[in-house]
């Protein structure tokens, strides 16, 4: 599995977790590394900020299931990137599956909660079953998240692992409808809000809501 986001994996202190830092912040680039030698993320300090969990393909790594990427060119979260703020994650490949890798969806188009309830199962085209590596990458997501502290997120909308509104149908036929990812409603259950890419403008209020409360002086 060759990728450019797996070359920033960092291990923390332990060699129990693994954290994916931005490599495009400079302070990763300025403390040499960009190839993935960082001391885990559990040390990591980032003067308080917010940090915010973000689908790594909407920061230019190619993990979509056709080798590729769907960089966001949005200036808000250019912005979180330079304040050191994401958090990215690639739950699909972290879940263990391969770059390339064929498309999945969920059956019935069922939903995230159904999966972790066990009661819905994600199918290849072909009908290989890839549902344990969408729960894996699932939990390991919201493992990564608690362990930044993060309050919300800004996933890819569409993704069986990702989507925070609607997902496809479950029919491999481009077809979409309403629902979230595995991912999605993982972080949603344990109280992490989820936006897409597409409504980064209503994750930016929120983001100004969670500094405020935090910046408010305690009576
Ligand atoms: S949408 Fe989510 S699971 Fe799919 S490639 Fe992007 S980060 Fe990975």
């Amino acid at each position: 599995m060759i990728h450019q986001y797996g070359a920033h994996r960092a291990r923390n202190g332990h060699g129990l977790r693994e954290a994916f830092l931005d490599p495009g912040h400079p302070s990763l680039l300025a403390a040499g590394n960009a190839c993935g030698t960082r001391a885990g993320y559990g040390g990591v300090q980032n003067g308080g900020v917010e940090r915010i969990l973000v689908s790594a393909c909407l920061l230019g790594s190619r993990v979509r299931f056709d080798g590729g990427a769907k960089t966001s060119d949005d200036e808000v979260l250019a912005a979180w990137r330079a304040e050191g703020r994401l958090v990215p994650f690639c739950p699909e490949v972290e879940g263990g599956l391969p770059v390339p890798r064929p498309p999945a969806e969920i059956e019935g188009g069922a939903g995230g909660a159904a999966v972790l309830a066990g009661a819905a199962r994600i199918l290849t085209p072909a009908g290989a079953d890839v549902t344990a590596a969408f729960l894996s990458g699932a939990q390991q997501a919201l493992a990564v998240a608690t362990s930044f502290g993060v309050r919300m997120a800004v996933l890819k909308e569409g993704s069986p692992s990702c989507g925070s509104l609607r997902i496809h149908d479950g029919t491999f036929r481009g077809r979409t409808t309403p629902g979230q990812g595995v991912t999605a409603a993982l972080l949603e259950a344990n109280g992490i809000r989820v936006f897409g890419e597409d409504r980064i403008g209503e994750a930016a209020g929120y983001l100004a809501g969670l500094t405020a409360a935090a910046d408010r002086p305690r009576r």
